[in-house]
């Protein structure tokens, strides 16, 4: 088993990580701001890209939710789905696409059970927006950019908050 399975499958330190993570970035957005995204982007690349390139296998999105999907990228699934699996997961967990693999949101549900964002599971994320591919998602989610919503609505929606 790769470090990186290793860690993902035992999210805990990761989880922790982000917490500390998430804290430095949002007391940078001022500075964010004043540079603006492009330059802050180039700031923080030359860190974020590698790191999450060897823990996660970050594909760069610029927008990323790895913390609500089990700390497990959704960009790696080969359909880049975001919102949960596809109709083609095989009985015995692999990929469709790649039957060699497992399938990444079989693994988004077992990890997220052991982190404290499970209940996210049923956030409905937004499409990707693929301007934001290759910027720093540190610095967009710090500047509140990777926060948009479907339907344009303030905050996270759910997949409960459409039932009658
Ligand atoms: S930034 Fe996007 S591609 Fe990178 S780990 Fe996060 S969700 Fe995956």
């Amino acid at each position: 088993m790769s470090l990186r399975t290793h860690l993902q499958n035992h999210p805990g330190f990761l989880v922790w990580s982000w917490k500390i993570t998430e804290r430095l970035l949002l007391a940078q957005r001022g500075l964010f701001e004043r540079l603006g995204l492009e330059r802050s982007s180039r700031l923080v690349h030359w860190l974020e890209k590698p790191l999450k390139k060897v823990l996660f296998d970050c594909r760069m999105c610029g927008q990323c939710i790895l913390h609500y999907t089990g700390m497990t990228c959704p960009m790696t699934c080969p359909k880049q789905l975001r919102n949960g699996p596809c109709g083609g997961v095989c009985m015995d967990g692999t990929c469709e696409v790649i039957p060699e693999n497992d399938c990444v949101w079989v693994k988004v549900v077992e990890r997220s059970a052991k982190t404290p964002w499970e209940q996210e599971l049923s956030r409905l994320n937004p499409p990707v927006d693929w301007r934001l591919e290759n910027l720093a998602s540190w610095v967009t989610f710090a500047m509140g950019l990777d926060q948009t919503t479907v339907g344009g609505k303030e905050g996270a929606v759910h997949a409960e908050d459409g039932r009658q």
